[in-house]
């Protein structure tokens, strides 16, 4: 069966020094390492969240704080306002540096539209397709491995959307990890995830 990995947000913003920091994150290096250079996989596939300045998902431009449950139109955002993050271009942005990027095949940017947030590798909030469910249907691909940050948002949407897809989708839990934005964010999304068919694992082996 032919396997793809994906990477979910490997980036700056998303670890502990960051702007939008995960728990916890740098933890999952090296087992994402280790699976970068497996065989295993077809295709790799790394997203990487890409705002630019003036997002519409960060609370700054809403003079709200960070965090704060978004009331508005919920087509294209989320339910909660985000610190800046990810700003295109920004060293937040670029992948954390002990990630061995060399062996990506194809990098999926998302959240660009200045009033979409973009949760799942696969789509924007608001229904835009990524591109990415092609691209691993034209080479054949049956099985997902999701690997990446944060596991209780965009790890979650990624999962539930390769499900969507068509795709067996894996979870590796040694190699994500959630925000926790309120208590229990991880652990619900991991039995939504389960409800859904994702297979949760603690490692890969
Ligand atoms: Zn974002």
């Amino acid at each position: 069966m032919s396997v793809a990995l994906i990477c979910v947000d490997l980036q700056n913003d998303f670890y502990e020094d960051g702007a939008l920091p995960v728990p916890g994150a740098s933890k999952i290096n090296p087992p994402i390492n280790k699976l970068l250079k497996k065989d295993d996989f077809k295709t790799i596939v790394a997203s990487q969240d890409w705002h630019p300045k003036k997002h519409a998902s960060f609370a700054s431009n809403h003079n709200k704080e960070p965090f704060t449950p978004y009331k508005g139109d919920l087509e294209g955002l989320g339910e909660l306002l985000w610190p800046d993050h990810c700003i295109q271009g920004t060293e937040g942005a670029d992948f954390h540096q002990d990630i061995d990027t060399d062996n990506f095949d194809l990098i999926i940017r998302k959240g660009q539209d200045p009033e979409v947030d973009s949760y799942s590798a696969f789509r924007d909030n608001d229904g835009t397709d990524l591109g990415l469910a092609a691209y691993l249907k034209g080479l054949d691909i049956k099985k997902i491995v999701l690997v990446g940050l944060a596991l209780d948002v965009c790890v979650f949407y990624t999962a539930l959307d390769g499900i969507k897809a068509g795709f067996n989708v894996e979870l590796i839990l040694e190699a994500s990890k959630g925000v926790n934005a309120e208590e229990n964010d991880v652990e619900n999304a991991i039995a939504k995830m389960k409800e859904e068919a994702v297979k949760v694992k603690e490692r890969y082996i």
